[in-house]
């Protein structure tokens, strides 16, 4: 059993920088999930996604504490709070639609210094508290964030995961949130779109993961993840206490504030889905 151990575990290297993970995909395509399953090694700090805002004390964090409670953030939340504040308020409203025609959007001297900052502040912050993770999650997906983040951070140390769901379950998670069919579709496709090219122009390695694996062949993707991040991704069977996202379905969240019950089948499509919206949605994916 030992010996088993001693093969499995991945042991870092002292001091070395913790790296990023970055999701990529569509809203609703499972990426808070992903966050999660990631923990199961516990070297993984999972933050889900920094471009969202914090928005009360007492809002609860996925670690089962409110805000003000929660150790990663109770002494840090004002001073996060005002550094994403600096480094996204020119940059969070950029349409997708700019990466069109360009590889990358060149950002200003000023945000280029805040995104730089935030960074180090996480980085820091999880370092302090996790002296050994190797890596912290950002489950943001937004091309705006992913092209800041290459800006200021060598690309050797982010990793991007790319997740994908198909287009039924996808489109009938936006129709349960309230929205409305043609616009979820058409966003989620241009965005699929947008994140190839913005990949394959920059020429960036990732690792595309799919949700609809998940309930039967979770092994399988647990693996693939586990070589490309060398860490040891499985099956969370406890809580290594290493995620605090406040972003997300809060279902999801409040799941992982208990132990992991597995994953359901992915079929409530079936009768969120009217028949031609299941027609279209067949004929795209
Ligand atoms: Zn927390």
């Amino acid at each position: 059993m030992e010996s088993d151990q001693m093969q499995h575990t991945y042991i870092p290297p002292k001091n070395q920088p913790v790296r990023m993970v970055f999701i990529l995909g569509n809203s609703y395509s499972g990426s808070t999930l992903l966050g999660f399953l990631l923990t199961s090694d516990p070297g993984i700090v999972f933050l889900g996604e920094i471009k969202s805002n914090v928005r009360r004390d007492k809002q609860l964090c996925s670690c089962g504490q409110v805000i003000d409670e929660c150790t990663f953030y109770r002494q840090y939340v004002a001073t996060f709070r005002a550094l994403k504040e600096s480094a996204f308020k020119k940059i969070r409203y950029f349409s997708p639609l700019r990466f069109i025609f360009r590889n990358t959007i060149k950002l200003d001297t000023e945000t280029l210094s805040h995104i730089r900052e935030l960074h180090s502040s996480i980085t820091r912050r999880v370092a302090d508290q996790y002296p050994d993770a190797a890596y912290w999650v950002d489950s943001s997906k937004s091309l705006w964030l992913l092209n800041a983040w290459l800006q200021v951070i060598p690309r050797e140390e982010i990793k991007i995961v790319w997740i994908k769901r198909n287009l039924k379950s996808n489109i009938a998670s936006f129709l349960k949130r309230g929205h409305a069919f043609f616009p979820s579709l058409l966003g989620a496709m241009l965005n699929k779109w947008l994140t190839a090219k913005f990949l394959s122009r920059n020429q960036l390695e990732s690792l595309t993961v799919n949700y609809d694996h998940f309930h039967q062949h979770f092994q399988k993707e647990a693996n693939t993840l586990s070589l490309f991040l060398k860490r040891e991704i499985k099956l969370p069977t406890h809580d290594h206490h290493n995620h605090h996202a406040t972003s997300g379905n809060s279902g999801t969240r409040k799941t992982f504030t208990y132990p992991f019950h597995g994953f359901r089948a992915d079929t409530e499509w079936e009768t969120v889905l009217s028949p031609w919206q299941k027609k279209i949605t067949s004929w795209l994916d």
